[in-house]
């Protein structure tokens, strides 16, 4: 009997990413990336004083074990909270996939904040819009 390694790979990815919805489900997360991965570079990490980036996870994905940082990949959402909080320049790196296919990626805070001040200004650009479009159908 021959076996299809092939299948059997994209069923288990299958079969991770249906319980790692669930699991974000269940902690009440409705909204996240679906594709993603983090890497956090031991060797530079002052994580024996710092610990910032497990105090910022929204999910708990981080954690601490064996005097490193560790994470659990099924409850990561790729958000780059630990990015922003983090003490070393490209200590820690997340790379995510957006629904239309584009890939951002972040390994220094000033990176992360730079996205959440044009995330904030194309909400005021759409706020602004909004308010004025329903205005004028009242002129
Ligand atoms: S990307 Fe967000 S969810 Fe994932 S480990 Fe960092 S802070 Fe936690
Ligand atoms: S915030 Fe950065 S330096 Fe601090 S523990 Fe986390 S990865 Fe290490």
């Amino acid at each position: 009997m021959s076996i299809d390694i092939f299948h059997m790979l994209s069923e288990d990815s299958r079969r991770r990413r249906a319980g790692r919805e669930e699991l974000l489900r269940a902690m009440g997360v409705k909204e996240y990336f679906i594709e993603g991965s983090v890497k956090i570079d031991s060797k530079i990490c002052q994580g024996i004083e710092c610990k910032l980036c497990i105090k910022a996870c929204p999910t708990n994905a981080l954690y601490w074990s064996y005097g490193r940082v560790n994470l659990v990949e099924e409850l990561c959402v790729y958000c780059a909270a630990c990015v922003l909080s983090c003490i070393v320049d490209d200590c820690i790196k997340v790379v995510r996939k957006r629904t239309d296919g584009k890939t951002e990626s972040f390994s220094k805070p000033a990176e992360a904040i730079k996205l959440l001040q044009a995330i904030s200004s194309k909400r005021r650009v759409n706020l602004v819009s909004r308010v004025f479009s329903v205005r004028s159908t009242f002129i």
